[in-house]
Formats: structure tokens, C-alpha cells, sequence
């Protein structure tokens, strides 16, 4: 559905990528960067050709989930070239300031950065480029989600009412500039002990389904609260890497299929 055709000549298109997709959470902390990165090599894994931009820029977490440093070169004029991590071509702020630098930037600058990531890339051919949005639905995000040319947004949340309520705020942003919901993923979903073996709904559970259901947006699945994907993220080794048809990975490519 994604790759569905690109809307209006006022949110000119990026040439060679087919579709952009926006990955958005409400509020920080509910595991949208490590969707972002699980879904899009799971994307790249089903056979696409994948990039992500970071457009976190103010917590970039993109180059340490793809073990990707450096600095993108130029390629002609102010046009960078991507890195690449497992093969997904990869653009973050945090390629271009030193991790410690404090962000302290106004909207206008906000999306005067990710607009240029956007456009003064050297994309290539890509089936889907996957935006991991900054967190919240303020102006420089309701900006945002009117400038890029986007086909289709991912929510992300956790259990939590509190998580949901903000997730809502999310899905009725980017409705107000008719981008397609292409649904909510519940992270955080459930907890699997490992000593114990039983499963234990640490935040609620199934509180995503239900609102998607009421918000009548598809819902895209469940991941669990698992120590292995913090410690494969944190690692900048992702589960769908390392561990390509483990239960998280299988979980991952079952949410890529369905956007
Ligand atoms: P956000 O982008 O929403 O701020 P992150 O993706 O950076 O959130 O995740 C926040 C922290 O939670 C990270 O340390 C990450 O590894 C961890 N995390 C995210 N999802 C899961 C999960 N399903 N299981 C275990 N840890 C997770």
C-alpha cells in the first residue's frame, strides 16, 4: 500500500524513492527508533530497498542502531551521500554534529534540517524510505508531516492509557494533513520471563488493538518487551539481523508486510 502513488505537486516527490513512510510516537520512550530500525530491515528483508532517515534530531538514536559512523561525503555540490548499515542506506543529524552537541533549535530550523536530508541526499533507487520522526505532535512535527511527501504513517505505542492518549494525538495529526494511518504497533507489549516462563503484561495489554479499532486504523502487531532487543539495539546488531527468523524478527516482517 505503501508504494501507492506520491501526492500533490506542493510536496514535491524525492526523485527515485518511491514511497516515504513516517514512523511517529506520541511521546519519547516508547521504542520508535527501535521500530523504525527492526521494520525497515524487515522490509529489506521481505526484498525491498530500504533507507531511513533520521529526522529524530534531537536524540538521533539511527547511527547506533545501525552501527553506522562517519561523515557522509559530498557527491556533487551540497548533495551527501547516505551510509549504510545491513545494507539500508542511512542519513542522520547525528552524522553531522558531534553526540554531545546540544540541539537547542527552534521549528523553522527543525525542519530546515530534515528538509535537507530529505533533498540533498543522494537517495538512489528506493522502494520505501522510512523517517523516524521526532517524538510529539508540536508544530515542527505537524510541519513536518505537511512538507514531506509522506504515503502512509506507522504509530507506535506502548500499553499504557497515557501512551495511547498521546498516540491518539499523533494519528488525528497527521489526519488533519490527510496522511493515510497505516496503523499502530503495541511495543512493549508483553513481557516473556525467561526464568519463570510465564508472561506478565508489565504496561496492560492490548490497549493498541483496541484503540486502533475505535480509531479505525489497522492494527500491525505486538513486539514484546524483550531484554535481547534492547541489548541487540543498544549493541547496533538489531534482532532481525542477527537473528533473521527468530520470534522477534518473524514479528517484525509479519508488521512490514502489513504496511
Ligand atoms: P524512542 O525512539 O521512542 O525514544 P527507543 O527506540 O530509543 O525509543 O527505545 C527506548 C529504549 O527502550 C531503548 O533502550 C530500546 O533499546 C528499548 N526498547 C525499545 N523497544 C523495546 C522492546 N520491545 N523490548 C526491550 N527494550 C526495548
Amino acid at each position: 500500500r505503501a508504494a501507492g502513488p506520491q501526492p500533490s505537486t506542493q510536496k514535491p516527490g524525492v526523485p527515485g524513492v518511491k514511497a516515504i513512510i513516517a514512523v511517529a510516537s506520541g511521546k519519547g520512550g516508547v521504542g520508535k527508533s527501535t521500530t523504525t530500525c527492526n521494520l525497515a530491515l524487515a522490509l529489506q528483508a521481505n526484498g525491498l530497498k530500504v533507507g531511513v532517515l533520521d529526522a529524530d534530531i534531537y536524540g538521533p538514536s539511527v547511527p547506533r542502531l545501525f552501527h553506522v559512523t562517519g561523515r557522509p561525503e559530498p557527491v556533487s555540490g551540497r548533495i551527501l551521500k547516505p551510509l549504510e548499515g545491513y545494507g539500508v542506506k542511512v542519513m542522520s543529524m547525528g552524522f553531522l554534529v558531534e553526540e554531545e552537541t546540544p540541539m537547542i533549535w527552534r521549528g523553522p530550523m527543525v525542519i530546515s534540517a530534515i528538509t535537507q536530508m530529505l533533498r540533498e541526499v543522494a537517495w538512489g533507487e528506493l522502494d520505501v524510505l522510512v523517517v523516524d520522526m521526532p517524538p510529539g505532535t508540536g508544530d515542527a512535527q505537524l510541519t513536518m508531516a505537511q512538507n514531506v511527501p509522506l504515503a502512509g504513517a506507522v504509530i507506535v505505542s506502548t500499553p499504557q492509557d497515557l501512551a495511547l492518549i498521546d498516540a491518539r494525538k499523533g494519528l488525528n495529526m497527521f489526519r488533519r494533513v490527510d496522511v493515510p494511518v497505516l496503523g499502530i504497533v503495541e511495543n512493549m507489549s508483553y513481557f516473556l520471563c525467561p526464568d519463570c516462563g510465564g508472561r506478565h503484561d508489565i504496561f496492560g495489554h492490548g490497549g493498541a488493538r483496541k484503540e486502533a479499532e475505535k480509531l479505525g486504523v489497522p492494527f500491525l502487531g505486538e513486539v514484546p518487551l524483550d531484554m535481547a532487543i534492547r541489548e541487540k539495539s543498544d549493541a547496533g546488531t538489531p534482532v532481525v539481523v542477527t537473528d533473521p527468523d527468530g520470534p522477534h524478527a518473524t514479528i517484525y516482517k509479519e508488521i512490514a508486510r502489513k504496511v
